[in-house]
């Protein structure tokens, strides 16, 4: 789990680095100890700089740092069930598993649901 994490605070430090930012990766550096308020304020920050194409990617991966702190990283936010290895690998900030995902993804599309 150590090694997930640096792994992601690595993948931080790497959008900060390409969004020129510097300052934001020294930040970034010291998140190990961050409390919310910290990350938070990183983020409005991040916001501030205008990196929107990243902001997706670098909201995602806190977030996964999050769940990390709080001992939640890997399981699914919809139904508390762990998310698969290969998901996890192939996208580290997963949210949910595949199946609420693909529920997820197929409750959103056009349907009766969205109707009028
Ligand atoms: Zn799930």
């Amino acid at each position: 789990m150590a090694r997930r994490k640096s792994h992601l605070l690595d993948e931080i430090r790497e959008v900060l680095a390409r969004s020129g930012n510097a300052h934001h990766a020294e930040l970034v550096g010291g998140v190990g100890d961050m409390g919310d308020e910290a990350a938070a304020s990183l983020m409005r920050d991040i916001s501030e700089a205008e990196v929107l194409r990243d902001i997706g990617e670098v909201r995602d991966i806190v977030a996964a740092e999050q769940r990390i702190t709080d001992g939640r990283y890997g399981l699914c936010i919809d139904c508390g069930e762990p998310v698969a290895y290969e998901r996890l690998k192939a996208y580290p900030s997963a949210k949910r598993c595949m199946p609420c995902q693909q529920h997820r993804e197929k409750t959103r599309a056009p349907s009766k649901y969205t109707g009028h």
